[in-house]
């Protein structure tokens, strides 16, 4: 049974921001609700408001703004799956939005609530770090942009102060030839939240000396993780077997799983990472 609490319904950021600030720690924001609801019947969260951000203007569609592409956070991960700007200049969003929860899950679930849950394996988040998303954050004193890579502070803890809502993701069209793919395991074939997703992204991979290489890692830090120093080893650098052995070790440094995961043992973690990793050796 569902613990009581009262439902709130805004349209405006400014309203609902307003209220959430007033309210502190006994308000917590609802958009799909399919973290929230789950957390609230396990008793992890015990909301005296629920505050329903669905019908506020702006937050909903996806736009082509010249060379940005603008997703709005309660755009659901079917709508971004499906989208065909999406499809066309970032495919790797699409696999990882495709492979979140099955289809009923996706019709509600947003990519805010996926990016704002915190979780260190969110299926949209590994792709959009590779893609360096910026993510657009309001509250009724105006907004601010913040690279997506510095929103997560630890597991379920994401960089938001009060009345603060996430409105926009925000991308750049990449304007050079661009290759990518999105891994995922888990333990079973039909719905579950990953073991481990990754995101590879080569820029400019026919020219040696111009490319740039962008790795994303879910579930193996306590943030959905950038591997920083894995892409400045290997842009520039021409895919070989030598390069594969110091990537690896340099990836396996990188990586620091729990221990006592339900879904997989750091062990696993760190073998089907440098399985897909390989990848890039074989198809680039
Ligand atoms: C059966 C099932 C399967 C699932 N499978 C997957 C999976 O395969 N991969 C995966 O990544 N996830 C999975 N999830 C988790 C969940 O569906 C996603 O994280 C989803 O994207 C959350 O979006 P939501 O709109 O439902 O968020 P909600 O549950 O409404 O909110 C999630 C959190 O974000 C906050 N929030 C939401 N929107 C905003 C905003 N705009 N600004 C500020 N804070 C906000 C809420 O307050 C809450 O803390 C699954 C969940 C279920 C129940």
């Amino acid at each position: 049974m569902l613990i009581p609490f009262e439902y709130i319904k805004f349209d405006s950021i400014k309203d609902a921001s307003v209220f959430l600030k007033e309210h502190g720690d006994d308000a917590h924001i609802l958009a799909g609700g399919t973290d929230v609801i789950v957390k609230i019947r396990a008793r992890k969260l015990k909301p005296k408001y629920l505050v329903d951000i669905k019908g506020i203007e702006g937050l909903k569609g996806i736009e082509k703004d010249r060379d940005k592409i603008v997703i709005g956070a309660l755009t659901t991960a079917n709508e971004v799956a499906k989208n065909t700007h999406i499809k066309e200049y970032f495919p790797v969003l699409k696999d990882g939005a495709w492979t979140l929860g099955d289809y009923e899950i996706r019709n509600r679930a947003t990519i805010g609530g996926n990016i704002c849950n915190g979780s260190p394996s969110a299926d949209t988040v590994i792709p959009l770090l590779v893609y360096d998303a910026k993510v657009i954050i309001a509250s009724d004193e105006g907004e601010r942009v913040e690279a997506l890579d510095k929103f997560f502070k630890g597991p379920g803890k994401v960089n938001l102060g009060p009345g603060e809502i996430l409105k926009n993701i925000i991308l750049n069209i990449p304007d050079y030839p661009v290759k990518g793919k999105f891994f995922r395991v888990s333990r079973v074939e039909g719905m579950d939240l990953a073991s481990l997703n990754m995101a590879i992204l080569v820029a400019n991979p026919d020219s040696i000396s111009d490319r740039k290489v962008r790795i994303s890692i879910g579930a193996v830090a306590p943030v959905p993780l950038r591997v920083y120093e894995l892409e400045e080893f290997l842009s520039g650098k021409e895919f070989t077997k030598e390069i594969f052995d110091k990537a690896k070790e340099i990836l396996l440094n990188n990586l620091n799983p729990r221990e006592g995961s339900l879904r997989a043992t750091p062990y696993y973690k760190k073998r089907m990472a440098v399985h897909y990793l390989s990848w890039l050796f074989e198809e680039i």
